[in-house]
């Protein structure tokens, strides 16, 4: 079974729709966690089925040095070595090895680059990445591209997009070859420069993906460009495809940019903010190990249902931060996940009653954005 997708309904650009795959049916728009070493850290599959999710990321490249994508194929797959019923996305394992990895060589063939972890020398080339991506087994596949720094120059920026649609197209006719029923997913690359990403959005179009990420945002370029930048993209796209805007973001990145257009998300701060201790809520961040907290009763959002806010004060869980107990990272985790997929959730209810002006309108008037989160320009979108 392959996977579809259909606009149920739209609300200016805001879109409501469903990705049917052959691991259940996604709601759009969605928010994926981020399971890097095959676990969404701190989670159990079934806490994350309870907080919501039907879809979580998969990261290429820690699964290619560990356990390696082979071993995972010969015990079954992605979804049943980590045990996940619902769907999976993985990522080429492109930007990992741009953040991570060091002694980079890129050439037309792919990229050669020495793992950290072991210090062994590695290439994923577009064919490769689609054949370690089949081997894992996931519902939706993405093309490898090239990451490019901000800011980069307009040439270097022209160099890399024309590497990233070579790679695209012969990414393209390796997947063509399997006819397994998993998606592919091309990536709009083309840094800040609007006229570029057009051309990348028109040569992505071109090669006719299930899908169309919009890649190489939030590498540290101005927020409002950002919101630019996804509006043009989105715009650009065809209406019938689903949109994933990659490694985003804050709880208001998330309104921004579903307010454009956007279907899919995934970014790690929830679940690794949460191990740093902080907390996101409906009226803004909480850094749990202030001694405010200290003497506070209350849960951590009044108005959130999650396990965490049910049963447990803000008291309790600095007290379990502070002294370094697993469980501080657990509920925190569990709250953050359960936090963001409401938020989602909610975005959705507003679509398809019309009403996502309203719902934007709500959320800011309780919403403190906040500039004490960790950067989004972390380069390193995966938990490592
Ligand atoms: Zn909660």
């Amino acid at each position: 079974m392959s996977v579809t997708f259909e606009v149920l309904a739209t609300d200016g650009a805001a879109r409501r729709g469903r990705l049917t795959t052959a691991h259940g049916v996604v709601d759009t728009p969605v928010f994926m966690p981020v399971g890097t070493q095959a676990t969404v850290k701190a989670l159990t599959p079934d806490a994350l089925e309870t907080a919501g999710a039907r879809i979580v990321l998969g990261n290429t490249y820690h699964l290619v040095v560990r356990p390696g994508h082979d071993l995972v194929r010969e015990l079954g797959g992605l979804h049943r070595f980590m045990s996940w019923p619902g769907a999976i996305l993985t990522d080429s394992g492109g930007f990992q090895v741009w953040s991570l990895a060091k002694l980079r060589k890129v050439t037309e063939d792919g990229v050669e680059f020495r793992a950290p972890l072991d210090g062994s020398l590695r290439f994923l080339s577009p064919e490769g990445v689609i054949e370690i991506q089949r081997a894992l087994g996931s519902d939706i596949a993405m093309v490898l591209d090239e990451c490019l720094a901000y800011p980069a120059a307009r040439e270097t920026t022209e160099r890399s997009l024309a590497l990233t649609r070579r790679w695209a197209e012969r990414c393209r006719a390796a997947h063509a070859s399997g006819g397994d029923g998993q998606a592919l997913f091309g990536i709009v690359q083309g840094g800040t420069d609007e006229e570029l990403r057009l051309r990348a959005a028109a040569e992505t179009v071109a090669l006719d993906f299930d899908g169309y990420a919009i890649g190489g945002m939030a590498v540290g370029e101005p927020k409002p460009r950002m919101y630019a930048l996804t509006e043009l993209v989105a715009r650009a796209l065809p209406a019938e495809r689903p949109r994933y805007l990659m490694g985003v973001g804050k709880p208001e990145d998330l309104v921004e940019s579903v307010a454009r257009g956007v279907d899919m998300f995934d970014c790690v701060l929830p679940t690794r903010n949460a191990r740093n201790g902080q907390a996101f809520t409906g009226e803004g961040t909480v850094t749990i190990k202030q001694a405010r907290w200290t003497r506070d009763a209350a849960p951590l959002d009044a108005a959130c249902g999650c396990y965490t806010c049910r049963r447990f004060s803000r008291a309790y869980l600095r007290h379990l931060f502070v002294a370094e107990e697993l469980l501080a990272y657990r509920l925190l985790t569990l709250h953050n996940v359960h936090f963001y997929l409401e938020l989602m959730a909610a975005m959705r209810a507003a679509i398809a009653t019309g009403a996502f002006e309203a719902f934007r309108a709500r959320f800011y008037a309780r919403y403190a954005v906040s500039s004490l989160d960790v950067p989004l320009d972390d380069p390193q979108r995966s938990e490592a």
